[in-house]
């Protein structure tokens, strides 16, 4: 490794001794709150200038996934969006350059995601493209029945396939779903031949509990989890992650680019000579050579060009790269919620959703897809949305971010509230 670049551990180590650097500089970042204001709209960072040439042949490297004998592609697509049923140039493109790994929900794209990549497995041919989808369920309605029939009557239809590659229970919060009958279930769909491979997503702010139990139970072969360059120096995370590797799980990292709008982004005016911002941001997670893929939802053809193009570098984050990372992240903390709702949820009365209602934000704010935004907001119950008349001070007291939780639900408010 030459000196001027860095690997996972210096990175970590550079995080944890400017930890307290960053709790100074995010005091600063909830001064320039007034400053900024109500966050604009922001396209997401990762659309280039120009567009890139990749030479002919040009293909995205593969990485075991955990231990379960199966290579993937270091780069997923996200397909949290609806594709052109006829002819997707942006999921072809992707897919020539070894992109081969699509990464849906049920609930994507207000359920159309499955459907509109229907005629791109055909068009490919079904066995020459990964398929991982996911059913979100919660509470008593979250039964290992109901999840299989999701499976059965929703997904593989709609994808017009009979098989995925791998099932994932999706969003999971609740321990519980990593009980022996849910576990069951996922052999269960491997021994029918319905899933190859069995998981589970999560997003919220028990994560580092659903890895550490996962490794603990097995019958998990992978786990797809928020992790970005916000959070390398999070020490319970990363006894997790250890934890999860030692078990042989496939580790997937979602939310990697861990946005603000650009507003915000351009406080730093990040200098690279090698990498864009985003294509820095990607790189960070590679760096973790413990992450074994990571998943983006690449809007455009230039998006995969870019995301691509950084897969293939042999120049790994610079010094002075990850020193305007750890910067950016400490500046604009208090507008980046990293979905620890166990936290600031625990310390209002009622149901309120304060982490889902900033992520829904953030899809407005940084991805610019106000629709998804507006869709999922309209979504939540008025116990769940209303912070009138609740007291928010002991949310904002424990949140690590220093957001101030009660501007940005009236954000919400006012940019979602159809
Ligand atoms: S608002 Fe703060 S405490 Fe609540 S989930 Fe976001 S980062 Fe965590």
């Amino acid at each position: 490794m030459k000196e001027d670049t860095i690997g996972r551990r210096m990175f970590m180590k550079q995080a944890a001794l400017t930890g307290g650097g960053f709790g100074m500089l995010a005091a600063g970042a909830a001064g320039a709150q007034d400053e900024y204001g109500a966050a604009p709209a922001a396209p997401q960072d990762s659309a280039p200038a120009a567009p890139i040439d990749l030479p002919e042949g040009t293909k995205v490297p593969r990485k075991p996934l955990g231990k379960t004998g199966r290579e993937v592609p270091i780069l997923l697509m996200g397909c949290s969006q609806k594709f052109d049923p006829k002819y997707d140039r942006r999921l072809h493109m992707a897919y020539k350059l070894g992109v081969d790994y699509l990464d849906t929900a049920q609930g994507y794209a207000n359920g159309q995601s499955h459907k509109t990549l229907a005629p791109f497995l055909e068009q490919v041919g079904r066995k020459n493209a990964w398929v991982t989808s996911k059913v979100h369920l919660e509470g008593r309605v979250a039964t290992p029945e109901n999840f299989v029939k999701h499976l059965e009557e929703n997904c593989l239809p709609d994808l017009a396939t009979d098989y995925l590659d791998m099932f994932f229970m999706h969003m999971v919060k609740d321990e519980a779903l990593l009980e022996p009958e849910y576990i069951k279930m996922g052999d269960d769909l491997k021994k029918s031949g319905k899933a190859q491979l069995f998981g589970f997503s999560c997003h919220d702010g028990n994560v580092v509990e659903l890895m550490n139990k996962a490794a603990r139970v097995g019958g998990i072969d992978a786990i797809m989890f928020r992790y970005n360059f916000r959070q390398y120096g999070d020490m319970e995370l990363n006894k997790s992650i250890d934890a999860c590797k030692a078990a042989g799980i496939g580790l997937i990292a979602m939310k990697t680019q861990a946005s603000v709008p650009e507003d915000l982004e351009k406080v730093i005016e990040f200098k690279s000579a090698q990498n864009s911002l985003a294509q820095a941001k990607i790189k960070a997670v590679w760096a973790d050579d413990r992450i074994d893929s990571l998943v983006s939802s690449m809007q455009n053809v230039q998006q995969v060009q870019e995301n691509v193009a950084a897969a293939c570098s042999n120049t790994k984050l610079s010094m002075n790269e990850f020193v305007q990372l750890n910067r950016l992240a400490a500046l604009t903390a208090a507008y980046a919620c990293n979905g620890c709702s166990h936290l600031c949820e625990a310390k209002v009365q009622g149901n309120l959703k304060i982490a889902q209602q900033m992520r829904y934000l953030m899809y407005h704010d940084s991805y610019g897809d106000t629709e998804t935004a507006r869709a999922l907001y309209a979504q939540l119950s008025p116990e769940e949305r209303d912070f009138d008349g609740v007291d928010l001070s002991g949310a904002m007291a424990v949140c690590p971010q220093k957001i101030n939780i009660a501007q940005r639900l009236a954000d919400a408010r006012a940019h979602l509230m159809a």
